[in-house]
């Protein structure tokens, strides 16, 4: 970079280029995430502090806010309280006062003797002696500036190399200068109808507050902005997928639509009357269809796909259903090839042992268009077929979601798409990460479904319950035991040694609790041919008790096995504990699924009380994500989504609705934001979404 151009500061200047920055601070920058002076405007403080003057320890009343500077005298972490608590005795030249942060133990290693401290806190009192309770705190350095002013403001999220406070410096000697940088994309109709502040305002005033108010609709706009960006590339996106190559519009009139049903040996449920209808009114367009279709394991889904496909196949068009195992697909394949029995539709399974001749020549029959259905994993399906008239891709993503890649098989004319999930995916979720898609729910499973009991286990009652099993297994039922890990030696956390190893106890129950029985071992670090034989062996009732990681997550369906056991409970979120559950309850009979669980923590109980109440993914789901909250259900980056930096789709959810409404109505009026208007806007999201979202050739 040239004299001449480091004078000119833009967006995408190198943090390195800013006055007190330099090549090693850049290095800490970097190390951050943050690159460029966009990235930095971006690097949100995760704190803000508006802090009063600092006052003697000796002048704090009960019931003020306080700033108070002493040193750490004493600290003490007191884990044997009813309530654990870390205690610190501050200490200026007037007095002494104690500080309590209830549950501190994280503190531990952060206080000691010594260090100068600011706290800021609520005076509160305690058997007649004055203490504040939970301060925020701020450990003073030596060459840390301590005036009141330099204490206020925000706070930023640090790194060793690189303290918050220097951050803060740096951001506070350019803020003024970078924040009209951002340009405003936001027409002057909808900033008003939204009551929001200007875009460069909002960058100087979450890093510069004057005062609360204004800071709070700082945060408004921001978290406004990413929403917006992020829905109208979704918007931008189905508008794209809805009008680019158009599809074979597909018939289905009664003598297909009975011809279809005489294959299913049952009644649809009215959840996939509903959803059929859906389907087959999607698949009649040109417009390519592009559904999810949500539905716990085992509530039909597969019965949606296969009439969808024979839809496409009387169509004269060919089907593709992919899942992400091979042991996925084959009981996909597996359970259609039971429905079709005797049926002329041509159908093949693909997977990865088939090699050779004997693969080249199925490839060529897919090109000539002389198979009809074929079923495979999503990689293989997707690497290397090519279709002669590929009609319907249905996409059974299990447990994942969002994987973007539809795009892929897309040639010439677009099939009619169809993305199943068995995770049950609360409305705010499904409103970012599939937003771009239309959504079909099955609630309900199909009748006939043997009932499922669930008990939390507590040591004192392990006893009854593994003689309780004993009955069932006498009665030639089969159990599945899930541990969190495999073995006790990879044991990083110590804290987590009580964990109970797949493998140890895999000895333990095979040699003392069921001696009687076939206990068998499965888990992830076997081989793929170990794995199928074993679950074989177990399909066939060869294996009365299985002991399995969480592999069996993504197993196969054993109607017989109507006992789990799950062992540390509280160490499985509710989505897993959900899906797990998910293996029993697959035949007539009654089932039980039995949480071992010995724990105190607050969220780990309501998870086993909820797994005890309800069978019903989707609220489990919604409280799933009231207890983790978004950020670990759901990463944006995983969807091919820019993650948020400041929003938060359960937190905002008002604001996301909002967002939402107003990027779909922009993008209906404008589908490819060429008015001139949307100018900056369009060159924002590109940059954003472009690769992302595979919208560089949009418009
Ligand atoms: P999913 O794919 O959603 O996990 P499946 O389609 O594999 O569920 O269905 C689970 C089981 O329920 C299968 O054995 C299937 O044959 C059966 N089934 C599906 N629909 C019905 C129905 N309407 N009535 C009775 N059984 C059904
Ligand atoms: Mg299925």
């Amino acid at each position: 970079m040239t004299q001449q151009e480091a004078k000119q500061i833009t967006l995408e200047t190198a943090v390195q280029y800013l006055k007190g920055v330099g090549p090693s601070r850049a290095a800490a920058f970097a190390e951050l995430g943050v690159r460029t002076v966009g990235d930095f405007l971006e690097y949100y403080p995760r704190d803000w502090v508006f802090m009063p003057e600092p006052v003697k320890i000796a002048d704090a009343r009960i019931g003020q806010m306080v700033c108070l500077v002493g040193i750490v005298e004493q600290t003490d972490w007191q884990p044997y309280r009813k309530v654990p608590m870390f205690e610190v005795t501050l200490a200026d030249d007037t007095g002494y006062i104690r500080v309590v942060w209830f549950h501190g133990r994280y503190l531990m290693n952060q206080l000691e003797p010594g260090q100068l401290l600011l706290v800021h806190g609520k005076v509160g009192k305690y058997k007649y002696q004055l203490q504040l309770n939970n301060p925020k705190f701020t450990i003073l350095a030596e060459d840390q500036p301590r005036g009141p002013e330099s204490l206020s403001g925000p706070v930023y999220p640090a790194s060793a190399k690189l303290p918050g406070w220097q951050i803060k410096k740096i951001m506070q000697s350019h803020i003024a200068e970078l924040a009209p940088l951002e340009p405003e994309f936001l027409e002057a109709g909808l900033l008003k109808k939204n009551a929001l502040m200007l875009r460069a305002k909002a960058y100087r005033q979450i890093h510069d507050p004057v005062d609360e108010d204004t800071l709070a609709q700082a945060k408004r706009r921001l978290k406004y902005d990413e929403l917006f960006l992020m829905q109208t590339g979704l918007a931008l996106k189905r508008y794209h997928v809805r009008h680019g190559d158009p599809a074979a519009p597909m018939r289905c009139d009664d003598a297909i639509d009975s011809r279809i049903r005489k294959r299913f040996p049952f009644l649809l449920t009215e959840d996939q009357e509903q959803v059929i209808g859906e389907v087959v009114t999607d698949m009649a367009k040109e417009i390519p269809m592009n559904r999810l279709l949500q539905g716990d394991v085992g509530s039909g889904k597969t019965v949606v796909a296969l009439y969808g496909a024979l839809v496409a196949v009387a169509n004269k068009c060919q089907a593709a259903i992919m899942a992400p195992t091979e042991i996925l697909a084959r009981q996909h394949y597996e359970s259609i090839e039971r429905f079709l029995k005797g049926s002329r539709v041509r159908r093949e399974l693909i997977v990865g042992g088939l090699t050779g001749k004997k693969r080249t020549k199925l490839l060529g029959r897919i090109k000539n268009g002389e198979v009809d259905i074929v079923v495979g994993t999503i990689a293989l399906v997707q690497a290397d077929i090519d279709f002669a008239n590929l009609g319907l891709v249905v996409i059974d993503e299990q447990h994942k979601f969002g994987v973007h890649q539809r795009a892929q098989l897309r040639k010439g004319r677009s099939p009619h798409c169809l993305v199943m999930t068995a995770t049950p995916i609360p409305r705010t979720l499904a409103m970012t990460a599939f937003g771009d898609l239309d959504v079909s729910i099955i609630r309900h499973s199909p009748p006939g479904r043997g009932e499922v009991i669930t008990r939390w286990v507590e040591p004192p009652n392990r006893n009854d319950a593994m003689e309780f099993i004993r009955q069932r297994l006498k009665a030639k039922k089969q159990a599945y035991f899930v541990y969190p890990r495999i073995d006790s030696e990879n044991n990083v956390d110590s804290e987590k040694s009580d964990i109970k190893a797949a493998v140890d106890e895999f000895h333990v129950l095979n040699e003392k609790v069921f001696p009687e029985f076939k206990v068998a071992l499965l888990h992830g670090q076997m081989s793929a041919d170990e794995k199928m034989q074993t679950m074989a062996a177990f399909r066939e009732g060869q294996i009365d008790v299985l002991v399995s990681t969480v592999v069996i997550e993504v197993g196969v369906d054993v109607p017989n096995a109507t006992i789990m056991v799950i062992e540390n409970a509280n160490r499985f979120g509710l989505a897993q504990l959900h899906q797990l559950r998910g293996r029993i309850g697959r035949g007539q009979s009654k089932s039980c699924c039995l949480l071992f669980a010995e724990t105190a923590d607050e969220t780990a109980i309501s998870r086993l009380q909820i797994m005890t109440r309800s069978r019903d993914g989707f609220e489990i789901a919604e409280h799933d994500l009231k207890l983790r909250g978004p950020g670990e259900l759901f990463s944006a980056r995983q969807h091919g989504l820019p993650d948020l930096k400041i929003a938060n789709i359960v937190e905002d959810f008002e604001l996301l609705n909002l967002a939402r409404r107003d990027a779909f109505a922009m993008i209906a009026d404008d589908p490819t934001l060429i008015q001139p208007e949307h100018a900056t806007l369009r060159k924002e999201v590109i940059q954003r979404f472009g690769d992302k979202l595979g919208l560089v050739d949009v418009g």
